[in-house]
């Protein structure tokens, strides 16, 4: 979708999903230790091999449409889940598995904390990354992952991304 920024007044050019490249604790790490402390690569990150992410899709319905949008977030699960999906990466029946508990793993920019919320990630099959379901609190962002988003949010949810 185009629209025209109520923050510049410039148009920009919709995208359809947001996605953010590391977890918020990669970025934690003096950037001249990130080397040797963490692995990080498009799916797994690892930090001083303690910690354990994995990265999948927290979708949200768009109201008035059959469309969703979906952040493309970081969560943390133990060391053994970590193991076991790095096992089952490649396999196509990997939905068997979990779901995995995890703790949401990015801030994302126009919600209250996010680093608080809990979640399950269900794994679903080798070319289709993890469905997160976050916990059903009052949080926004749980909240619009239940009732869904409108059109003119999701316009606010792209401003605040862009000019976060
Ligand atoms: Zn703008």
């Amino acid at each position: 979708m185009r629209f025209t920024c109520s923050q510049c007044g410039q148009d920009h050019e919709g995208f359809s999903d947001l996605a953010v490249d590391a977890p918020h604790y990669f970025y934690t790490v003096p950037e001249a230790e990130r080397e040797r402390r963490c692995r990080l690569g498009s799916d797994l990150c690892t930090i001083d091999d303690e910690d354990f992410f994995i990265r999948g899709l927290l979708e949200i319905p768009i109201l008035g449409t059959s469309g969703t949008f979906a952040y493309g977030i970081w969560t943390s699960v133990s060391e053994t889940n970590f193991r076991r999906y790095v096992e089952i990466f490649d396999d196509p029946d990997q939905a068997r598995e979990g779901p995995y508990f995890g703790w949401f793993s990015n801030k994302l920019p126009g919600y209250p904390d996010t680093l608080t919320l809990k979640l399950m990630a269900h794994l679903r099959d080798e070319k289709t990354r993890p469905c997160f379901t976050l916990e059903p609190t009052d949080h926004p962002l749980a909240v619009e992952q239940r009732q869904g988003i409108t059109p003119a949010r999701l316009q606010e949810i792209y401003e605040a991304n862009l000019h976060a």
